[in-house]
């Protein structure tokens, strides 16, 4: 029988509403769901494909396996076993070294309930914070930005405002490739309205730069002093709105007096673009009606990423461009269910419901809820240190779930170490083919798209239901089943009740008694109440019959929150929000004689990721063949160099050999490389061999936009 499943698309973070058609256990097609409030009916190519990724359990996890050592080659298992090992040796590592000495790492492709219980497992009941997630290489610095200018995470803006804004900042974000159906809704503004103008920033000339009004190709990192630029010809042209910085803002001084430095012509030659491009791109910004930001991993994706975040934002406060239809700093999310994660709190730097970790009341709120005591009061480590830690001996085990870090961190090289020294890796996957399922001592076969149900929570603070279609192939499970079920055997080791850890089921688990996505998403929604992002009166029953929700959604409202601040109370102590101080610093890695390109990073419109799993649709394949080095045409006749030459990449860190491809859409001594391709295509790492681990030092995001590289030819045989 031919069945309908409403669900959400598990690409990027515009979340699509999708209904899968399936028969015979099988999914057989895919349409845009026209009553969700996303995409109303539209899908982009990578949406569209999701059946044809889906069609095969080739290259699909589909029973544990394990290894008895490091040496060994793993075995098939059962999944008894697998999850007595898994918690037998975690327990081990935890009782001899202490909670800090594992770590996990997972995945904004989780849906909120996998999150909420590996954050429970590490936060409540190892009680180490050493949990982290490939969010923080997408969007730590949005996260961090906007708690530092508003008091609280989440972006002050909706969906519906790409249709009421006048003026529309694309800043480090090619919204054609990266966020394709929100992309069609500002299209459609445009055609309908061609006063509106789009102001472009970025190094090359992306499809939305093409199509813009005015493109600042700026050199790349050089955000901060453009916006610093801006905003000094606006205090000194008196295009300010005073009234508002009085009122509901601090900080406002200071940070003048910092600008006053940047004069436009300064920032303009920082940036190395006219000064006049930069004033009207000022201007347009403060003129308009309605101002709408919208920027991605251009500006989070930088060893200065909240700094990046915080000069837009300053840009937005100084003119009031926020807390109105059509306005706002919007941070788009890259993956998608990196907001579900912040909710929960399933970050090294973060506790459940927007909480800190720091704040003891915040910890003893988390605490007094899951019946615990002792949370960790130290921060956890995030991405990068995470991984040094572990190649330093100091972290023992790490549980990778749902995510390939041996290819999508930065200097892979590092991390590759960092997973050989390990003495205890799991890995949970739903697909074989990645460049770390190698290490795992456990591979536990998890569920993927179409199989799994849970939440997740879009751009725009909308949570969606994700809904299974058809079974699991093999003996894949759900993540939340697994993480639990192990919670279950560790619950028995560290908090003694049981005598025989076998025997332990959910109804007498104290911490983990779950046995539905559902009952995980009643226990996080009431963790929220009181909280800027309080669901309480949000459920499944709610999400059913009234589909998809915004958040903040309190117990008794009609509707969730569009917008944020529009009283222009902030959720600082005071209510107002505050100016930073954004001073101009130069890249991690500067060029120089010996490394003289800029290696700049970016996606493809096809692609996902790694390719685990568009990578299985060869229709994908179509809009880009082949990995290549973009290289400027005339950078390239200057080296006697040609369209399909092969080239090594190489930086302090590695190299990687890639076909050259010429263009005119970037600065000269510039190069642009997609991040997809990995190990399991080419015979090195990708990109990540040349990126360099530097990290924000409020976000701890990784500089993965910008490698100082040189080029060689390699000798062919
Ligand atoms: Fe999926 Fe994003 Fe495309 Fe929508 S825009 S169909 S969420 S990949």
């Amino acid at each position: 029988m031919k069945t309908v499943t409403r669900s959400t698309c598990c690409y990027c973070g515009v979340g699509c509403g999708v209904l899968i058609e399936a028969e015979h256990g099988r999914i057989t097609g895919i349409a845009g769901d026209p009553d969700h409030p996303a995409n109303f009916g539209r899908l982009c190519t990578k949406g569209r494909s999701l059946p044809l990724t889906a069609a095969s359990t080739a290259g699909r996890a589909l029973q544990p396996e394990l290894r008895a050592t490091r040496e060994a080659k793993r075995e098939p298992s059962d999944w008894s076993s697998a999850l007595d090992h898994v918690a037998a040796r975690f327990a081990e590592i935890v009782e001899q070294h202490g909670p800090d000495s594992v770590a996990f790492y997972i995945s904004g492709q989780l849906l909120t309930e996998d999150y909420y219980v590996f954050n429970k497992l590490a936060k409540g009941l190892i009680r180490t914070n050493n949990i982290d997630t490939n969010s923080r290489l997408c969007m730590s610095s949005a996260v961090t930005a906007y708690k530092k200018a508003f008091g609280a995470d989440g972006p002050p803006t909706c969906y519906e405002d790409l249709e009421l804004a006048r003026t529309v900042l694309f800043a480090g974000s090619n919204m054609p490739y990266a966020h394709p159906v929100l992309f069609r809704r500002l299209e459609d503004a445009k055609a309908k309205n061609p006063d509106i103008r789009w102001i472009v920033v970025d190094p090359r000339r992306t499809d939305v730069a093409a199509l813009a009004d005015l493109h600042l190709a700026i050199q790349p990192g050089t955000d901060v002093a453009l916006f610093n630029g801006m905003l000094h010809h606006l205090i000194w042209e008196g295009m300010l709105e005073r009234d508002f910085i009085d009122a509901h803002t601090h900080g406002f001084l200071d940070l003048k007096a910092l600008v006053r430095e940047y004069s436009p012509r300064m920032a303009a030659g920082i940036c190395g673009i006219a000064e006049q491009d930069l004033i009207r791109a000022a201007e347009w910004f403060a003129d308009s009606p309605a101002t709408l930001s919208l920027y991605c991993m251009g500006l989070n994706q930088s060893s200065h990423g909240t700094d990046k975040n915080l000069s837009l934002i300053n840009l937005h406060l100084a003119t009031r461009q926020i807390g109105k239809p059509g306005a706002g700093p919007f941070s788009l999310t890259g993956q998608p269910n990196a907001m579900g994660g912040r909710e929960v709190g399933g970050m090294a730097t973060m506790l459940a419901a927007h909480r800190d970790i720091g704040n003891a009341d915040d910890r003893a709120e988390v605490e007094a809820f899951w019946g615990v005591q002792g949370l960790s009061e130290k921060i956890g480590l995030p991405a990068v240190d995470m991984f040094d830690a572990i190649a330093d001996g100091k972290i023992k085990a790490v549980w990778i779930a749902c995510t390939n870090p041996v290819h999508s961190m930065p200097d892979i090289a590092s991390v590759r170490k960092a997973m050989a020294k390990a003495e205890f890796v799991v890995v949970q996957e739903a697909f074989v083919e990645t460049d770390t399922v190698p290490y795992a001592d456990v591979l536990l076969p998890a569920t993927t798209w179409g199989e799994k149900s849970g939440t997740v929570t879009n751009s725009e603070r909308r949570i969606s239901r994700v809904r299974a279609a058809v079974e699991a192939p093999g003996e894949a499970r759900a993540d939340w089943w697994i993480v639990a079920e192990v919670a279950r055997r560790l619950e028995q080791r560290l908090m003694p009740r049981h005598e025989n850890a076998h025997d332990v089921v959910a109804s007498e688990s104290k911490l983990f008694p779950y046995a539905s996505p559902n009952e995980i998403f009643d226990e996080h929604r009431a963790l929220t109440v009181g909280r800027d992002l309080d669901i309480g009166g949000l459920s499944y029953a709610v999400l059913e019959d009234e589909g998809p929700k915004q958040w903040p959604f309190v117990a008794g409202a009609a509707r969730g929150d569009e917008r944020r601040y529009t009283d222009g109370v902030f959720a600082t102590d005071d209510g107002r929000a505050r100016f930073h101080k954004t001073p101009y610093l130069p890249v991690a890695e500067s060029t120089d004689a010996r490394y003289p390109f800029r290696l700049v990073t970016g996606r493809l419109r096809d692609q996902w990721h790694g390719m685990s799993r568009t990578g299985r649709a060869d229709a994908l394949f179509a809009h880009a063949p082949e990995a290549t080095v973009v290289m400027h045409r005339g950078d390239a006749a200057r080296r006697g160099l040609a369209d399909g030459d092969l080239v090594t990449i190489a930086s302090r860190r590695g190299k990687m050999v890639l076909p050259l491809e010429t263009s005119d859409d970037l600065r000269s001594g510039t190069l642009f490389a997609a991040m997809h391709w990995s190990g399991q295509y080419l015979n090195n790492g990708g990109v990540n061999e040349a990126t360099i681990g530097a990290v924000d030092p409020y976000s701890a995001q990784p500089e993965l936009k910008h490698a100082a590289v040189r080029i060689e030819v390699p000798d062919l045989p």
